[in-house]
């Protein structure tokens, strides 16, 4: 069997339809609300929580109920999501167990490297995460013992966008000081979940405060993985390949999805909606570099976008029409993006099958990765959340080729992948 490294996996959006069956049965007080209230008002079904393990208990149905694999906006995809909450205890017995299955499953499907995120509550306090962290390295510690030592894991911790990413940070470093198997396992931060009204340039400061720790604290170096321009129902395409390019220029070492970047523009219609500092951000970055992007499309004068630039003065959202030119303007500037991001040492990495059902990438002829193939970009494959989408690393590189990429481009894709690892990409550890 090949092997593979999968680089963008989500701990708990691991866990298979029938392990998160029997998680829930030995849950003696399975927190439903968090699931049944979603579930009727995205689903428009009710669940009958006392009969629940009865009904559902073929495990045919069971997966019906909790696999995402239709196209479908966030919320959908998070009332899915919720069944996972509800029926799991989320305690370090139980991260420990998730861990350990895990790794087991995956390196049944071919993967012998996986970096694996989990999310904390943002009231959790720092003994539970201490706590929490510990058993999350056991398990995966297990999981590599039981593959006979073939398998390795390494554990990512997803901090919350809108809370003090300094403190979160500080306090992973202490654990990481603390504890040795913490210091081995944990490997790189990530900023996930809702994107929209969280722009990158408000975590400037710490990715930069990050890669300059990284330089001179080499042995618990974490590298910066940062989902981005993976939705952006609140802004164009154009401003949504900016917080792709800023989050590489900025020291991100892996941009998750990065959808915008090179999703096929003309396949965009109707018109977008975007906030006054998007657009002026768009403005400014135009004025500032106009020689290089002249190349790119046909650019305004300098005076034309300084106009512009005084007119939003007066506005609070501008509409942007999804006319042959602007799309062209679009295409032009995701190409100045990728070759300014080409020279960054970022990866992207780009999960199909995610993209397809909540990326909402409908059709495969306009998947951004045909345009990183093309450009000749840095980017992994990887599952996302196998559990939940019922997918596994094989059938994600299967999708690949069916979107168009060929042979030899997957083979060294994933050989590559085993060389985007976190420790590598922040300098813990150079390439063996
Ligand atoms: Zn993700």
């Amino acid at each position: 069997m090949k092997q593979y490294a999968d680089l963008h996996n989500h701990l708990y959006g691991s866990i298979t339809s029938e392990f998160l069956f029997e998680m829930g049965k030995s849950n003696p007080s399975p927190r439903w609300e968090i699931f049944t209230h979603s579930y009727q008002q995205y689903y428009g079904k009710n669940i009958s929580t006392e009969t629940f393990f009865e009904d559902y208990k073929n495990p045919d149905s069971f997966r019906k109920l909790y696999q995402f694999s239709h196209h479908g906006p966030f919320p959908e995809f998070q009332a899915k999501f919720n069944l996972i909450i509800a029926l799991s205890k989320f305690n370090p017995e139980e991260i420990a167990l998730v861990a350990s299955r895990i790794v087991e499953d995956q390196f049944s499907q071919g993967v012998t490297f996986g970096e694996y995120r989990i999310m904390y509550s943002p009231k959790d306090t720092e003994e539970g995460i201490y706590e929490k962290t510990i058993a999350a390295c056991e398990g995966l510690a297990e999981g590599e013992e039981k593959t006979g030592g073939l398998a390795k894991g390494k554990l990512v911790v997803s901090l919350h966008r809108d809370g003090d990413v300094f403190q979160e940070y500080a306090l992973l470093k202490r654990l990481m000081e603390k504890n040795s198997l913490i210091r081995d396992y944990l490997v790189g931060l990530d900023f996930c979940y809702i994107e929209e009204g969280f722009p990158p340039k408000d975590k400037r400061k710490f990715l930069e405060e990050v890669n300059k720790d990284n330089v001179v604290q080499k042995d618990t170096a974490l590298s910066i993985l940062y989902h981005v321009g993976e939705s952006f129902q609140d802004k164009s395409i154009l401003s949504a390949s900016r917080w792709v390019l800023e989050t590489a220029d900025w020291g991100a070492h892996r941009l998750g999805h990065a959808i915008a970047l090179g999703l096929d523009p003309f396949s965009l219609k109707g018109k977008v909606l975007e906030s006054k500092s998007e657009r002026l951000d768009q403005m400014q970055l135009y004025y500032d570099r106009k020689e290089e992007l002249d190349s790119y499309f046909e650019m305004p004068s300098r005076e034309r976008i300084g106009n512009e630039i005084d007119s939003l003065k007066h506005k609070e959202t501008v509409e942007l029409e999804m006319s042959p030119s602007f799309l062209q303007e679009c295409f032009g500037f995701q190409n100045f993006c990728m070759d300014q991001i080409k020279k960054t040492n970022a990866v992207i990495e780009s999960c199909p099958s995610s993209n397809e059902y909540i990326g909402m990438v409908l059709d495969p002829l306009t998947h951004p990765i045909l345009r990183f193939a093309k450009h000749d970009l840095k980017f992994t494959i990887s599952t996302d959340d196998p559990g939940i989408f019922g997918t596994t690393i094989q059938e994600e590189y299967r999708k690949a080729e069916k979107i168009g990429l060929s042979a030899s481009i997957l083979e060294s894709v994933r050989l590559n992948s085993f060389l985007y690892s976190s420790e590598i990409l922040s300098g813990r550890k150079s390439v063996s």
